[in-house]
């Protein structure tokens, strides 16, 4: 059969599209986003000032190599400059790193409740996705190493995870770093990694091994979603790999600027982490209080389970009837769940007492 239009590569039509958390709720004005875990307070006001102080100068690229914030990033978390790149958020970074390394043919291992980006992107390089099961909604390093055929080429961790906020300890990544063939890749996500007190993302293992890389983000807690930035940490062949893929401009300088401010103001960022760990524990308990279950989040969002998806979909409506959009994560494998991220303090107080009125009136 002739076609009588260009067609996509093969695979591209089966993607499911992601879906972003959304933002807004028909009539209402006054929203609380809570959707994309987001940080509500905002970046530092250093980042501000120098997206500011970027805009006299939109008319100039922005740099190529990205050194400077390579070497705010190697400073501030004690990596070698020189094995990390930096991209169009996280997402960029995966997306080169499923485009270089996987194609037709090969297999790309996630979790049932892993990150979406993580099978559109496989799937956009023509790969196939395929999913490992989970124990309790934590990723399960026996089961990835026994879901390992010879087409493996990629496995894709979020520690912690979103949308469980479970994570792996240090000794059980190491285990699955240990198990995996040399020829597949381990791609440690580490979007939520600054949340974590001590925990350095997987760097360690980075520099242990010459097929895992660590990806983080400036979207999360550094509050710089909407500039999008993002790095990777990798061995050095992996970096000469994806230095060739991306391209040449592909952070904005405005992003260049304000993440490397960012990324220095280490006081903001702990303020962040410090009133992130308080709130998240006044939600964990309120829920649990409501009888509404939560596994340990190590995250900037928190999971409750409802009884049953009726009822999760219902708390959502109310939830969005005044003015508060959560996400729910049925596309996850996890129905009868909602995703709330962390907000202020008046945002979690509104959360609980909205949801305390719902559930009564259930009762
Ligand atoms: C939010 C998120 C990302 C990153 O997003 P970018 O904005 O593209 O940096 C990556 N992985 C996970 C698991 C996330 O939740």
């Amino acid at each position: 059969m002739t076609q009588t239009r260009p067609m996509p590569q093969p695979g591209i039509l089966d993607i499911a599209p992601y879906k972003a958390g959304e933002g807004h709720v028909a009539g209402a004005n006054a929203i609380t986003k809570l959707s994309s875990n987001e940080n509500p307070h905002g970046p530092s006001p250093a980042a501000m000032e120098a997206v500011r102080a970027a805009a006299e100068t939109l008319a100039v690229y922005p740099s190529s190599d990205h050194a400077a914030l390579r070497t705010a990033i190697g400073e501030v978390w004690n990596l070698d400059p020189a094995r990390i790149v930096c991209g169009a958020g996280s997402d960029e970074i995966i997306s080169l790193l499923c485009q270089s390394y996987a194609g037709p043919g090969d297999e790309v291992l996630y979790t049932e409740h892993g990150f979406a980006m993580y099978p559109i992107s496989a799937m956009a390089a023509g790969a196939t996705p395929v999913q490992v099961r989970e124990r309790h909604r934590t990723a399960d390093v026996d089961a990835l190493l026994e879901a390992v055929t010879e087409r493996t080429a990629m496995v894709f961790i979020a520690n912690p995870n979103n949308p469980t906020g479970t994570m792996l300890p240090p000794e059980e990544l190491a285990r699955l770093a240990a198990g995996l063939p040399g020829r597949v890749m381990l791609v440690l996500d580490g979007a939520y990694a600054e949340y974590v007190p001590g925990y350095d993302a997987g760097a360690a293992l980075v520099d242990a091994h010459e097929n895992v890389v660590m990806t983080r983000t400036f979207s999360k807690i550094y509050g710089l979603g909407g500039l999008r930035i993002g790095w990777g940490y990798a061995p050095a062949h992996v970096i000469e790999v994806l230095n060739r893929v991306r391209g040449p401009f592909n952070v904005s300088a405005a992003g260049l600027a304000a993440a490397e401010a960012a990324v220095r103001d280490t006081a903001y960022t702990e303020r962040c982490r410090a009133a992130n760990a308080e709130w998240r524990g006044f939600m964990q308990r309120e829920l649990n209080a409501l009888g509404l279950p939560t596994d340990e989040s190590h995250a900037n969002f928190v999971l409750p389970r409802f009884p049953g998806p009726e009822m999760a979909a219902a708390a959502d409506q109310r939830l969005r009837a005044h003015g508060i959009i959560v996400r729910p994560v049925g596309g996850y494998g996890l129905p009868d769940f909602l995703r709330i991220t962390i907000g202020d303090e008046v945002a979690c107080r509104r959360v609980i007492a909205i949801l305390d009125e719902f559930l009564k009136e259930r009762a």
